[in-house]
């Protein structure tokens, strides 16, 4: 079912909005004094950033760091008093969303371990309820959509129009440099179905290192997305949390200045009939390619019919290992990846295999 969410957009409720949208600010808030250089840090380099700051930790294992709690909201006061930034944090229960509403926080979000859970969220929308305050759903920790808009959809019917989604990546079996699998699909997905709703990219959570932070900016802005929350540490080094996915204000600063922006559409006319030019061949080619798997599923339905004839299974192990062998090696000839084409023949195979069972029974 697609999703009914009404979104009043950045700029209806965010003075001096700009893309990127920047957020950025600690792991964790740890002291005042931590709180206080970092957000100074941050707001010299643009007072328009949104700072954001942990004030309870969802860690997966106990006795270690679990946030400073409610005393911290009394730091990022101070921090909205000093710089004039924008304060946001990570709410997961009702008592948390009254005590960042006592404080003035100005933005809160759902974290990833709580977007999983329909009662810790709709818990959070109650509390909200009649509330003016914007609110960003992180996506859930595994790759399921139904979550991730069920968690914007809760939010949306307690009344909150100023609403966003943070991509932070998702949990994986399958070893990648990542520590959270970035899986744009999803991303993607979300934007066809809410075209509106903006998303944020998270890369700290995604890398889980800074050396690939650089990297995923980029690429979330290449794919028009709204902002970036990037955490932020005075001393990384030595942080309670997240320690080796925190960038410096320095280097914060020095990643804003190298971030490439552009635009989502241009106007110029050249750009444009070029643009139309390239879709149409990419039209073309896409018919073609559809006609020819029509011709391999013809194939692979008289193959169907012969084994049926001479009584012999459906499945033959042998032959469909040596063909994506065959086929991967051609891919890596012609320089497609690896990856995709393993992936389109598993979706190719399953598909005449479910023809030739239509004729066998
Ligand atoms: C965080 O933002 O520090 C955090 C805990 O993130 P996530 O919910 O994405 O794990
Ligand atoms: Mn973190």
């Amino acid at each position: 079912m697609k999703p009914n969410i009404t979104i009043t957009p950045v700029c209806g409720w965010l003075q001096g909005a700009k893309r990127p949208l920047i957020i950025a600010g600690p792991c964790s808030a740890e002291s005042e004094t931590q709180i206080l250089n970092t957000a100074k840090s941050i707001s010299a380099i643009d007072a328009n950033i949104i700072f954001r700051a942990g004030i309870w930790k969802p860690r997966t294992r106990p006795n270690s760091f679990e946030g400073i709690g409610s005393i911290g909201l009394q730091w990022m006061k101070k921090v909205k008093e000093e710089t004039g930034m924008l304060t946001s944090t990570e709410v997961a229960n009702a008592h948390h969303v009254e005590e960042c509403l006592k404080a003035g926080i100005d933005i809160l979000w759902i974290g990833a371990r709580t977007t999983v859970n329909p009662f810790s969220v709709q818990e959070i929308a109650d509390a909200i309820k009649g509330v003016d305050i914007p609110v960003f759903v992180k996506n859930p920790v595994t790759p399921d959509m139904q979550l991730w808009i069920g968690a914007l959809e809760r939010i949306n019917q307690a009344g909150i129009t100023k609403i966003a989604a943070i991509h932070r990546g998702f949990h994986s079996h399958m070893s990648t440099p990542f520590r959270n699998d970035p899986k744009w699909e999803m991303a993607i997905e979300l934007r066809t179905l809410c075209p509106d709703l903006p998303i944020i990219c998270d890369p700290s959570h995604i890398c889980g290192n800074t050396d690939l932070i650089p990297y995923i900016s980029q690429k979330a802005l290449d794919m028009d997305m709204h902002g970036l929350m990037i955490e932020t540490h005075c001393m990384p080094q030595i942080a309670l949390s997240d320690a080796k996915q925190q960038l410096t204000p320095a280097q914060l600063s020095d990643l804003i200045k190298k971030l490439v922006v552009r635009k989502s559409n241009s106007q110029n006319p050249d750009f444009k009939n070029k643009l139309e030019e390239l879709r149409e061949s990419i039209n073309k080619t896409d018919e073609d390619l559809l006609q020819i798997l029509m011709n391999r599923m013809i194939v692979a339905e008289k193959i169907g019919v012969y084994k049926k004839e001479n009584n012999v299974t459906i499945l033959q192990t042998n032959r469909w290992e040596d063909l994506l062998n065959e086929r991967l090696s051609n891919a890596a000839m012609l320089g497609l990846s690896q990856e995709f084409v393993r992936a389109l023949y598993i979706l190719i195979h399953e598909e005449s295999i479910r023809k030739q069972n239509e004729i066998m029974n």
